[in-house]
């Protein structure tokens, strides 16, 4: 079976948050159930680079606004990647959304327009028609797209009147690339596709609507979120959309790639450790208290925040409880880059509480694991959360983590409250509601459990114990495709 990812980040070529964990990890468990899984992937600057040599497989004339080709390449991994070179859209410093001014490039619905466009080229097995170097040799069964930039996919292939079927996934339903109306005709979509039951959303075009209505299937990143995202509350204007299409909305927990994320083998620890030698984590912790300058207390409840700054990581919740975690004798270290003022109210609090609080602004990955390995404990206090990855690093860490009940926290995370502890299954904290006050108590309680070594070992190594990797949701994903493909078969074999 062969399945064509479409998406804009795919860790290790480029990466801002989770989107590319996923699409960088699932197709290498997918071929481990024989699904050749390829991605297609715009070819920014930073991608080209760290791809090293490219083929040309087609070229790609007049793709919105000027010529661009397609290369073909592999991970490391043995991962299939197609990049879409059209320098007129992606030869761009920086993020992959935005422009030097932190606002988004104003020809975004061009730029992954081409990118839906050029799949579904792929799909209808155009390939060859794509330019003069021929076919392309390989034609996906099934294209899988992810997240908005890849929402348009399904409906170029629905007005083509194909019949290749489309799983969309949503990652995070706040990013639905909404653009004015007037952009329809460069969008290359007939006006009849701007209605309700179309991608038309009040007055405006969605491309992340266009996806959930024209898709075959819709998948999203927990069974948690998959219900909320059918409410008012929390479906951010789509939930009507997605009750309509209720039945065909499926949640499947991510997975997290345990060859890049194992203690016993990460190259950025000074000491590898495992559930069984778990005394070398606090090496870790030694050298993370020494980078981020804090006090050297080894037996110090050291609690870390690796995370996007904005609204939904309700990170300005901690603020709030912060000297209450000080006074309690904790340290918090945190990785963090978003939202201009709490960053300043983070850099504040570490002028205000030297040796307890350190804080690093930016991106850095390897930073990143010292963290996870480093920790006793990671707090993830999300408004909402799809899935979220910090949570299944932390437990594969034996870094407790401590997380607002809500979308895929809930689903992974299983609460130290008293019955969980006496039957021996509590991996970290849940808190709801998503307030100060609540995620004080969760923090009381990890205090609480601290203080008895043997206890909180002994829900460590439940944590690193749990199944975190891609090879059940890959199997789940595989199931799905075959539904698709083959819907009497799939049936036959499942009754
Ligand atoms: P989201 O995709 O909403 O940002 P996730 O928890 O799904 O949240 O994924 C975040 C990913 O980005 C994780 O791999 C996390 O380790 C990483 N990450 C977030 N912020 C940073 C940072 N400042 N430096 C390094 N990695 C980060």
């Amino acid at each position: 079976m062969r399945v064509l990812f479409v998406a804009s980040e795919c860790y290790p070529l480029i990466k801002t948050g989770g989107l590319a964990d996923v699409v960088g990890a699932l197709p290498v468990a997918l071929d481990r159930v024989d699904v050749d899984a390829r991605v297609l992937l715009p070819a920014y600057p930073e991608v080209l680079e760290r791809a090293g040599k490219t083929d040309v497989v087609a070229k790609l004339p007049k793709l919105f606004g000027s010529n661009g080709r397609l290369l073909a390449t592999a991970l490391d991994d043995g991962t299939g990647i197609f990049l879409l070179d059209a320098p007129h859209l992606f030869d761009r410093p920086g993020n992959p959304y935005l422009g030097p001014d932190g606002k988004d490039w104003p020809d975004n619905h061009l730029r992954f327009a081409a990118l839906s466009w050029v799949a579904a080229e792929i799909g209808l097995g155009k390939a060859g028609s794509l330019g003069k170097t021929g076919d392309l040799g390989w034609h996906p069964d099934l294209i899988h797209a992810h997240d908005w930039q890849a929402g348009l996919v399904p409906a170029y292939l629905y007005y083509a009147e194909a019949s290749l079927p489309v799983v969309m996934t949503i990652h995070n339903l706040a990013f639905q690339g909404v653009f004015p109306a007037t952009t329809l005709k460069a969008l290359r979509l007939p006006q009849a596709s701007f209605t309700m039951d179309g991608l038309e959303y009040f007055g405006q075009v969605s491309f992340l609507k266009a996806g959930l209505v024209y898709a075959d299937l819709l998948t999203t990143v927990s069974p948690t979120y998959a219900r909320e995202i059918t409410t008012p509350a929390a479906g951010m204007g789509m939930d009507g959309v997605l009750r309509a299409r209720r039945r065909d909305l499926i949640g499947i927990v991510n997975g997290i790639d345990e060859t890049v994320w194992n203690p016993d083998g990460d190259p950025a620890l000074p000491a590898p450790y495992t559930a069984r030698r778990l005394r070398s984590k606090i090496l870790n912790k030694e050298a993370l208290q020494d980078r981020f300058g804090l006090a050297p207390e080894l037996h110090a409840p050291l609690f870390c925040v690796v995370s996007r700054l904005t609204e939904q990581k309700g990170l300005d919740l901690l603020l709030e409880v912060l000297p209450a975690l000080i006074e309690r004798g904790g340290q918090l270290v945190m990785l963090a880059s978003g939202d201009a003022a709490l960053e300043t109210a983070f850099v504040q609090a570490a002028r205000d509480h030297p040796g307890r609080v350190g804080i690093v602004l930016g991106y850095d990955e390897p930073l990143s694991h010292l963290m996870q390995a480093g920790s006793d404990a990671i707090i993830i206090p999300s408004r909402f959360e799809p899935c979220g990855l910090t949570q299944l690093y932390g437990l594969r860490y034996g870094t407790l983590p401590i997380v607002a009940r809500v979308g895929g926290l809930a689903d992974t995370v299983i609460d130290a409250n008293e019955a969980a502890l006496a039957d021996g299954v509590a991996t970290g904290f849940q808190f709801a509601p998503v307030t100060a006050e609540a995620l004080a108590m969760a923090l009381d309680r990890a205090f609480d459990l601290y203080d008895q070594p043997k206890a909180w070992m002994a829900v460590q190594k439940r944590a690193m114990g749990r199944k975190v990797g891609w090879s059940e949701p890959a199997r789940t994903y595989h199931r799905l495709y075959r539904r698709l493909l083959d819907p009497i078969g799939s049936f036959l074999e499942s009754a």
